[in-house]
């Protein structure tokens, strides 16, 4: 049996892996900058690329390549670069592949940081950006241009849960030799496969599930094996966006628990949905794996389960989301999300307070919508925990 044959849990448990000489279990963490030559020759056949082995921490190092591979591994991609962070990876794979005078559409309900990238950033150095919404695949056709570049999206959004039709999406790209890059961090490796369905690059924060136990920072990007050499490798080395062997150490412990975490956390989010869907205090729920949600059809095709999160707007706008929030006990106020923990924040005042209120309206982020990041605690102790506090209201 190759290893390509090997399911999601077995990759997450030992893609990737190399051993030293010692023979360790568990991945070694080489914690150097740099690597050290037998000879003069020797490092000079190394920067040639004609000695395989690596040079320096910031290109590559064996800690964060067993991370790397493992990550194609899961994902099915030929290439991976790790970054110190989620950002780190989104900005990388969007500048490294632009040019002042081009131009990229991306879908307007984008995680707040992704939205700065597109929308001001990117203007700066003189590529233009176009916002569309994403669920309206007339909307992305009408927004092309003969020198778009660049097609972005993430499903499910951040924090409204609405889903884009990737395949479309993808087929569109295609069509006029565009590179799709999708933010697949809500929906995890495990519940969604970006590059089955037609997108040329997946990025990840591993921020989020893929650490699941709030310990560091982290993020991905991955493609062909082509993108990345072409497009990214020399942007990558020289503006050093590099993960920590450290951090790359922790992520790979986080990949073996991978899907036990969201397998488990999905099937937590399900009943939390379940049960506040009928909820009188609930005005309106957003949950990918729900029947009412508007777009349960394409969350059945694109995704293998119905995510980790879930969406809820309470009657009495802010007032009411921050007395529900605060009456909270076991469930964490925060702004993270993917983690063992249950956490809940309220987007408007938090993630989303740099958006105008137009933006907000438009986004459907109205003041008495929480999100809900549904953690590993026993869902009897969570819906306990979320029925005394609406009880509050
Ligand atoms: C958190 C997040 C990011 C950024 O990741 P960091 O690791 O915080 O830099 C990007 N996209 C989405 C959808 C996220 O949730």
């Amino acid at each position: 049996m190759s290893r390509n044959d090997w399911k999601a849990a077995t990759k997450l448990v030992h893609g990737g892996t190399t051993r030293s000489s010692h023979g360790e279990t568990s991945e070694a963490l080489y914690l150097t900058q740099g690597f050290v030559y037998d000879s003069a020759e020797s490092a000079e056949a190394r920067f040639a690329g004609d000695e395989p082995g690596f040079v320096y921490s910031r290109y590559a190092n064996p800690t964060v390549a067993m991370f790397e591979q493992r990550m194609c591994d899961m994902e099915g991609a030929e290439a991976c670069l790790a970054t110190a962070s989620g950002m780190g990876a989104v900005s990388a794979a969007l500048l490294c592949q632009v040019q002042a005078g081009d131009h990229v559409v991306a879908a307007r309900a984008l995680f707040g940081s992704c939205r700065y990238v597109v929308e001001k950033l990117m203007p700066q150095f003189g590529v233009a950006s176009t916002l569309v919404d994403g669920k309206d695949i007339e909307a992305w056709k009408a927004a092309i241009r003969p020198e778009t570049k660049v097609l972005f999206l993430e499903s499910p959004t951040n924090p409204t849960l609405e889903l884009v039709d990737i395949a479309a999406v993808a087929q569109l790209a295609n069509e006029i030799g565009a590179t799709l890059v999708v933010d697949n961090v809500f929906a995890t490796p495990l519940l969604q496969k970006p590059l089955d369905l037609g997108a040329h690059v997946v990025v990840y924060s591993a921020t989020k599930h893929i650490d699941g136990q709030g310990r560091c920072l982290g993020g991905a990007i991955l493609s062909s094996a082509d993108w990345i050499d072409e497009n990214l490798y020399d942007y990558f080395r020289h503006t050093g966006p590099s993960l920590s062997p450290f951090n790359a150490w922790v992520l790979l412990k986080g990949l073996e628990t991978l899907p036990l975490r969201v397998r488990q956390q999905t099937s937590n989010a399900e009943a939390l949905a379940e049960h506040l869907v009928q909820h009188r205090r609930v005005s309106r729920l957003l949950y990918p794996g729900h029947p009412s949600h508007p777009q349960a059809i394409l969350a059945k095709q694109q995704m293998q389960g119905g995510s980790t999160l879930i969406a809820f707007e309470l009657e009495g706008g802010k007032d009411a989301a921050f007395a529900f929030e605060n009456a909270l006990d076991l469930v964490r106020i925060s702004n993270n999300l993917g983690d063992a923990k249950s956490l809940i924040t309220h987007p408007a005042t938090t993630t989303h307070k740099n958006l105008t209120q137009e933006d907000r309206d438009a986004l459907g982020i109205s003041s008495g919508l929480v999100r809900l990041s549904v953690g590993l605690e026993d869902v009897d102790d969570l819906l306990s925990d979320i029925d005394q506090a609406l009880a509050h209201l």
